[in-house]
This record gives structure tokens, C-alpha cells and sequence, in this order.
């Protein structure tokens, strides 16, 4: 590619049509998917339901712009809240989706300060890459958005870093592009109860957690949290450029109108899409992810034997496997593409596997398998 700015490392392959949780290159080649795209296609490749909806949109109406009724964002935002008193904010990403919960914190408190943590991610523009716990995402950018913090995740001690004087404390409760990082549910519950107790809004970014990643709609129902705002992304509209901020109903006066907007966001199409993956996102659904997890999670127990895995971690179908500093990851991602499985890396020498939710246990264990028998092939 000649004409595109290079700032994506790229695979030497385009993969051109996909079905299920199959992909297909231009070469004709196929891969098993242990990708979903980063977490979007989490219902697969032409969804019998999304390819449904998006095609009786598209001959209705694309875009309208938001200075009109919009009853699909209505019914998108009621299916994220439920039965809870909250609002949403549509946006196109998220990193926007994470930008609006950073405005809307400054201002619903008054309070300017945030509390990031090492190792977060939370986007690319200059709000969410300044509150993104990684130097080298941030490197050459400065000045970034003042009165932003970094404690240590996972830590006890950050907790003496939540004081009155901050505006919000934004987290993941697992830390995915940081290398499949597992939240602690007591230190989670901890950090949500000092933020309660110094009136410090708590901002749980679930743009890769999110939408059934965990076996749970949000990875924070999991662990039983209760965050004021919550931001979403990635899965949402299953390959639609959509983000969704979340927040308490009481922070609606400090998001009045002019104050906040986006031309694009939550245009009819990519609502559509949002609506029909997240009424497929049922109780029993999730249930199934949990199921599925549960069942390869034997399997990925061999691996913690093998000399070049250091750890595996993760939740539902979110998962890290830790590999040794003599093995590089890209050497196994590239091994695996050749033997027709795509996997992704994270921070740390992690290989990430983000399955879609819809992929058979038969196929879990089937890709694993051939995982596992590439690390053995690499040990010594
Ligand atoms: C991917 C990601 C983002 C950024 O989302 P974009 O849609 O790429 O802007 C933010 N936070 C988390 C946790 C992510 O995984």
C-alpha cells in the first residue's frame, strides 16, 4: 500500500469475504478467526439477523442528522440501559465514546483531575491518549491533556491516589490491549467505593469487555460493579463504526444541548446493526459464552505446562496467553496465519485470542489445538 500513511504494521494478506467465524483471503485461502476484527464481529460473519436489519435500513434511510427524532437510537439506547436510570451518548468509536465520558466528567463535577491507570488503553485523540497508560502510544504528542494521573493497576496503594479532588477514575476491568490484564474483583470494588466516598465519578471503559466478550453484557456486571458512566464500542454494531458513552441519569443536566455532538453518530444504519446484535445478546447467550468458556478452559490449563508460556489469562472468551521474551509473538502469529488461524498480540509478549462468541466449542478446541501444537513446536 503506497498511498495510505504507514502507520499500521500489516500482514502481507487481505482477507476479502467471510462467513460464520471463517475468513477468506484473496488467495482463496480460509482461516478460523480468533480475532472477531479486535473484538467487533463478536456475532460473526454475515449474521443471518444484522445482514437482515442493515439491508432493510440501508433501502429506508442512512443518515439523518441528530437534529431530529431518532427512534432507533431510542430503542439502541433502551436495550444498553435496561431497567437501570441511565442515558446514552452515541458516538462513532471509542475513543470518542471514551472523549464524551472525559467532557462529561470535568463537567458534572466542576473537578479537572483524572485518575488513569499504567498499562490502560482508552484511544487515539488527545483526550483518550492522554488518560492511555502507555508512553509509547503517547510519545511525540505532548503537551497532552493536562491533570491527568497514573496509578498502578491492581494496586492497593493506588487507592490513596482517589481524592475529592478529582473529577473521575476511569479503568478496564480487564485490561486488554495492556496484555489480557485480569482485574482484581476486590481491588475493583475497592477502587468503586473510594471513588464513591470522595464523590470521584467512576468511568469503566468496556469497549473490548463489552457486549458478551466476558459471558456478561458488560465485564463489570461480572464482578458486580456499579459505574456512573460506561463506555462502549468495538462489538456494538459488529463491524458498524458505532460508540456508546453510558452514564447516570443525573449527569443528563451537565450534557444539555450544544453542549456535546457528532455528525455521524448513531445515524439509522449503524443503529440498526447495534439493535439487532444486542437483542441477540440474551441472558441465554451469555450463558452460552460462560458455557463455552468454561469448557475450553482445561484445554488452555495445558498450556500454562508449556516452557514458553509464562501465564494464561482472561475472562469468558477474552484471552491472554503470556509467552516467554525468547519467543516473540509475531512469530507465532505469523506461524499460525500460515496454518489458517489469525490470533492478535497485546502488550507483554501476549498472544490475544478475541474468538467470535458464536464460534462452536468443536472450533475452540480445534484452533487451540493447533495453537498449542505451534508452541510446542517452538519450545527449545
Ligand atoms: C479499542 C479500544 C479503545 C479505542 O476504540 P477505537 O474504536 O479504536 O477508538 C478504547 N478502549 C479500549 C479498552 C479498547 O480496547
Amino acid at each position: 500500500m503506497d498511498h495510505v500513511f504507514p502507520t499500521y504494521a500489516r500482514f502481507p494478506f487481505e482477507p476479502v469475504t467471510a462467513t460464520g467465524v471463517t475468513i477468506t483471503d484473496d488467495q482463496g485461502k480460509d482461516y478460523l478467526d480468533f480475532t472477531s476484527g479486535i473484538g467487533v464481529c463478536n456475532l460473526g460473519y454475515q449474521n443471518a439477523e444484522i445482514q437482515a436489519a442493515v439491508t432493510d435500513q440501508l433501502g429506508k434511510i442512512w443518515h439523518i442528522s441528530n437534529l431530529y427524532e431518532n427512534h432507533l437510537q431510542e430503542a439502541v439506547a433502551e436495550l444498553l440501559v435496561g431497567k437501570e436510570d441511565k442515558l446514552v451518548f452515541f458516538a462513532n468509536s471509542g475513543t470518542e465514546a471514551n472523549e464524551a465520558a472525559l467532557k462529561l466528567a470535568r463537567k458534572a463535577t466542576g473537578k479537572t483531575k483524572v485518575l488513569s491507570f499504567n498499562h490502560s488503553f482508552h484511544g487515539r485523540t488527545y483526550g483518550s491518549m492522554s488518560m492511555t497508560g502507555n508512553a509509547h502510544i503517547q510519545e511525540g504528542f505532548a503537551p497532552l491533556v493536562p491533570d491527568i494521573s497514573f496509578a498502578d493497576y491492581n494496586d492497593p496503594a493506588s487507592l490513596d491516589a482517589i481524592t475529592p479532588d478529582l473529577a473521575a477514575v476511569i479503568l478496564e476491568v480487564i485490561q486488554g490491549e495492556g496484555g489480557v490484564i485480569v482485574g482484581d474483583p476486590d481491588w475493583l470494588r475497592d477502587v468503586q467505593a473510594k471513588c464513591q466516598a470522595t464523590d470521584t465519578l467512576f468511568i469503566i471503559d468496556e469497549v473490548q469487555t463489552g457486549i458478551g466478550r466476558t459471558g456478561f453484557k458488560f465485564a463489570y456486571e461480572g464482578v458486580g460493579l456499579d459505574p456512573d458512566i460506561v463506555t462502549s464500542a468495538k462489538g456494538l454494531a459488529n463491524g458498524l463504526p458505532v460508540g456508546a458513552m453510558i452514564g447516570k441519569s443525573k449527569l443528563g443536566k451537565a450534557f444539555g444541548p450544544g453542549t456535546h455532538g457528532s455528525t455521524f453518530a448513531g445515524n439509522p444504519l449503524t443503529m440498526a446493526s447495534a439493535q439487532a446484535v444486542l437483542k441477540q445478546l440474551t441472558p441465554e447467550f451469555l450463558e452460552q459464552v460462560r458455557t463455552k468458556a468454561f469448557k475450553i478452559g482445561q484445554t488452555l490449563a495445558k498450556f500454562e505446562a508449556l516452557p514458553v508460556v509464562t501465564s494464561v489469562s482472561g475472562r469468558g472468551l477474552m484471552i491472554g496467553i503470556h509467552l516467554t521474551d525468547d519467543l516473540p509473538v509475531n512469530d507465532v502469529i505469523t506461524a499460525l496465519q500460515a496454518k489458517g488461524i489469525l490470533t492478535l498480540s497485546a502488550v507483554g509478549n501476549t498472544l490475544r485470542l478475541l474468538p467470535p462468541l458464536v464460534m462452536s466449542v468443536e472450533d475452540l478446541e480445534s484452533g487451540l489445538t493447533t495453537i498449542y501444537d505451534e508452541l510446542v513446536a517452538h519450545t527449545n
